[in-house]
């Protein structure tokens, strides 16, 4: 294959990819998003393997390595829970981060091998875009591991506040780019192995700062890294595939990042800075009247059934609960009873942005009754039930009226503001950010304790009654 070929081709997988994005955008159009990424990676792929491969043994261990790396992958990705996908994300980072750094590694060891020039000779361009590959690369291996750590539970998810953090990572930082400086300028392999050294550490200190309730958006931060990681090594490589999925994958995960941050009022350099999220529920002196109106199944269904409009908010407990079934057959029972139901998606409901949609999705809940946060807020005012079911800070008012709170400044949904609010989950507890919600103790709101499918199949069963 000629270089102009691979080239075209490589090309071809790149205008796939954004045609992948773009598809993902929307609910509608995201299945055709995954084949036109699934395509452009497959011609990405053979054009490397027809055009790159230097020999029979190399490309029978490439097949063997996509064998072995894709029938791993696949099978994590079918056992995996909806609700376990932020970790997993972070562990697969951790591996672009890695393959980076083993990347330039070889080819700081064989040089030749990538046409970047000879042993103690490589071009100074290769050098700079190679440290800069293993830098990020070797960040975002340790920092994925600790945002998979910290989201699987295997460590807490409370910030570590180590003291002068700032100064040390500031002196690491600047570590670094004297020794790339070195690296380029003495081609030492020793300075480059420092680098992978300064840049572990580095990964561990930026991440364990940063609490639960912000590690999403780490994830996301830290996908963004690997994009540019990938980029980097794309220059080293001579790859164009790589350098063009690279920057997207850089610029969509720094993008997604950015509306994450917007979606919980949170600057993105406080996200980073870190310390927020993993504190525990608020006092109980402030003076609230703590008592809850707590309802049945019964009543729920009757409230419902007597409504004119119901506006349905789902949030990670319907994802625990798998719920969304149970709500579309609620949802379907309300129809035909000619009560008009709409469903109500906060930006950051569940754990990561999208995980509303794709389980409402999935129930085949058609996507003209799913609304966002801002096309549907000024309606809560207009309904006679608000039904929220596993979703808690995302409806916490404390976010819109107390300034000391940790949220303020969050958008939420406005259920407050529907006749009544009906609240499913198991007990009085605190979401994901660790805060009391006040909302449990208003007039207008019904608890309903207990888990989210049974509460709702409950709730239809006795409407048929
Ligand atoms: P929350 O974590 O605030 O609340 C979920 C609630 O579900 C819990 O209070 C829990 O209460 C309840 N629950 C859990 N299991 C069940 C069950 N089986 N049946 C019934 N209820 C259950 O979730 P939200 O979706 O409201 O908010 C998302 C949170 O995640 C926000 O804090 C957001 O900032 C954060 N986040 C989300 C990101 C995203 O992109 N989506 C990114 C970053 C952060 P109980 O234990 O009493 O049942």
């Amino acid at each position: 294959m000629s270089a102009n070929l691979a080239s075209f081709l490589y090309l071809v997988s790149g205008v796939l990819f954004i045609m992948a994005l773009r598809g993902l955008s929307h609910p509608t159009t995201s299945r055709k998003g995954n084949l036109y990424g699934m395509v452009g990676m497959g011609i990405a792929i053979v054009t490397t393997l027809v055009y790159a491969t230097p020999s029979f043994g190399g490309f029978v261990l490439i097949v063997a390595g996509i064998a072995i790396g894709g029938g791993i992958g696949a099978v994590i990705a079918k056992r995996i829970a909806m609700t376990a996908m932020p970790q997993l994300v972070a562990a697969f980072h951790s591996l672009v981060g890695l393959a980076a750094v083993m990347v330039a590694a070889a080819a700081m060891y064989a040089p030749e091998s990538f046409g970047i020039g000879t042993l103690g000779a490589i071009h100074a361009q290769a050098l700079v875009e190679m440290s800069l590959g293993v830098a990020i690369g070797a960040v975002t291996f340790t920092g994925s591991i600790i945002a998979f750590l910290k989201l699987d539970g295997r460590m807490s998810g409370k910030p570590i506040l180590l003291p002068m953090r700032h100064i040390i990572n500031a002196s690491l930082a600047i570590a670094l780019v004297v020794l790339i400086i070195l690296l380029v300028t003495t081609q030492s392999t020793t300075i480059f192995w420092l680098i992978v050294a300064a840049s572990l550490v580095l990964g561990v200190l930026i991440i364990v700062p940063i609490g639960g309730a912000d590690m999403p958006v780490v994830v996301s931060m830290l996908n963004s890294y690997s994009g540019w990681a990938a980029a980097g090594i794309g220059f080293t490589l001579g790859n164009l595939a790589l350098i063009i999925t690279g920057a997207l994958v850089g610029s969509s995960g720094a993008i997604l990042s950015y509306i994450m941050c917007k979606g919980m009022n949170r600057s993105f350099i406080s996200v980073i800075l870190g310390g927020f999220g993993g504190e525990t529920a608020a006092a109980s002196d402030d003076g609230i009247d703590r008592t809850v109106k707590q309802g049945s199944a019964d009543d729920a269904a009757y409230l419902m059934a007597n409504a004119q409009k119901v506006i349905i908010v789902p949030g990670y407990g319907m994802a625990v609960a798998q719920a969304q079934h149970a709500v579309r057959e609620l949802a379907d029972k309300l129809k035909a009873a000619g009560v008009e139901v709409k469903y109500a998606i906060h930006p950051v409901a569940g754990r990561m942005p999208g995980h509303m949609n794709v389980l409402l999705a999935e129930a085949q809940v058609p996507y003209d009754e799913v609304f966002e946060l801002e096309d549907i807020n000024s309606e809560f005012a207009q309904a006679d039930v608000a039904y929220v079911i596993g979703a808690n800070d995302v409806t916490n008012p404390a976010a819109r009226d107390d300034k000391s709170s940790p949220i303020y400044g969050m958008p939420i949904l406005d259920v407050d503001k529907a006749r009544t609010c009906l609240f499913v989950k198991r007990s009085l507890g605190s979401g994901y950010a660790g805060i009391d919600n006040t909302l449990f103790y208003k007039d207008g709101t019904m608890m309903l304790l207990g888990d989210a499918k049974k509460m709702t199949d409950d709730i239809v069963k006795a409407m048929d009654h």
